[in-house]
């Protein structure tokens, strides 16, 4: 019998895409559904798409027992936060459901609204409602998020063409340390570049660069390839110089993004004058379809597998 570790996190999301695909209901109105960041829905302004996007955080899989309350909340609107500016979009409307345990101190509960309501508050999104339920075992925070963006600023996972630059801001690798708790969502960075940019392609990195690489290739139909240039990958200092821990740790909830070459200088130019945040040019895209290389400084070519989280592969 096959176990849900057998064909991995992707591997069941495709599965459950396949039984989703053969639904009855009216697909009117939907722009873009499972594949991307978030679901993109026809239906709100003029001109306008509504983003939809669902991020649980579960004790045990996505903060430790004993986690403080208020990074609890953070993160848990925060990961939604960072799916809506992977689109490019607006944060605006979000509810909540926890599950948590009947001897939980209301204190407790209080401060994780705190954080998300601290969170939510940073970037304009409301909380309208939500559920409360109790749990036997391991508490969670569901946040379900709404935002908007202009359809022609709307940022998609698929689009990038070879010869692209390809960029990620902040640092990666070592988010485990701290930082998977306590990011910032980068909505303003995003909403800059779409704004400024023929922006081709964006995704935030949650599963660790060479494994979200992986998910712009399938969203590209798998007609395209990256050179990553090993020198250039950005780790942050919680990875202590460990490239691999860049590549594969995860959760850095940064912005992974491709623009045409001609593109480039401006947008680094432009960018430096308006943000301290890094941004690095980590490789291009190309033409060879499906394949991640990683170009070592001595020229040295090597296929990346995908190494990135996989919340049921076996280690
Ligand atoms: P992200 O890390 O950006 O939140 P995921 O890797 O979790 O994205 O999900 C990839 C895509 O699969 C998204 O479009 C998401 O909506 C979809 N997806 C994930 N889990 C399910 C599920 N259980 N049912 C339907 N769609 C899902
Ligand atoms: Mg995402």
């Amino acid at each position: 019998m096959k176990r849900v570790r057998d064909v991995g996190e992707f591997g069941l999301i495709r599965r459950l895409e396949r039984l989703v695909s053969r639904q009855g209901a009216a697909t009117k109105g939907l722009v873009a559904g499972i594949g991307d960041d978030c679901a993109v829905l026809d239906g709100g302004r003029r001109g306008w798409r509504w983003l939809v996007t669902c991020d649980p955080v579960v004790e045990g899989s996505h903060y430790a027992p004993g986690t403080l309350p208020r990074w609890i909340g953070w993160k848990a609107m925060a990961r939604n936060l960072s799916d809506i500016a992977a689109m490019g979009g607006v944060p605006r409307w979000a509810v909540v459901s926890i599950g948590i345990r009947k001897s939980t101190p209301v204190r407790e509960v209080e401060a994780i609204y705190r954080g998300l309501t601290a969170a939510a508050d940073r970037f304009g999104c409301r909380i309208v409602g939500g559920d409360t339920t109790h749990v036997e075992h391991e508490p969670f925070v569901v946040v379900t998020m709404w935002g908007e963006v202009e359809a022609r600023r709307l940022t998609l996972r698929s689009g990038a063409m070879p010869g692209d630059a390809v960029y990620v801001t902040g640092r990666l690798g070592g988010s485990l340390r701290g930082k998977h708790l306590r990011f910032v969502p980068r909505v303003g960075e995003a909403r800059w570049l779409v704004s400024h940019f023929p922006v081709r392609a964006m995704m935030d990195v949650s599963d660790g660069l060479s494994s979200d690489l992986r998910r712009l290739i399938e969203a590209g139909k798998g007609r395209i390839g990256f050179d990553i240039e090993a020198a250039n990958i950005p780790v942050a200092p919680a990875a202590h110089g460990d490239v691999n821990a860049a590549l594969s740790d995860g959760e850095d909830f940064e912005l992974l993004f491709a623009v045409a070459p001609g593109q480039a200088d401006r947008l680094e130019r432009k960018w430096r004058q308006r943000f301290t945040l890094p941004l690095t040019r980590i490789g291009c895209v190309t033409g060879d379809a499906g394949k991640v290389v990683l170009v070592e400084k001595n020229g040295r070519r090597r296929l990346l597998r995908s190494g990135g989280y996989d919340h049921f592969a076996t280690s």
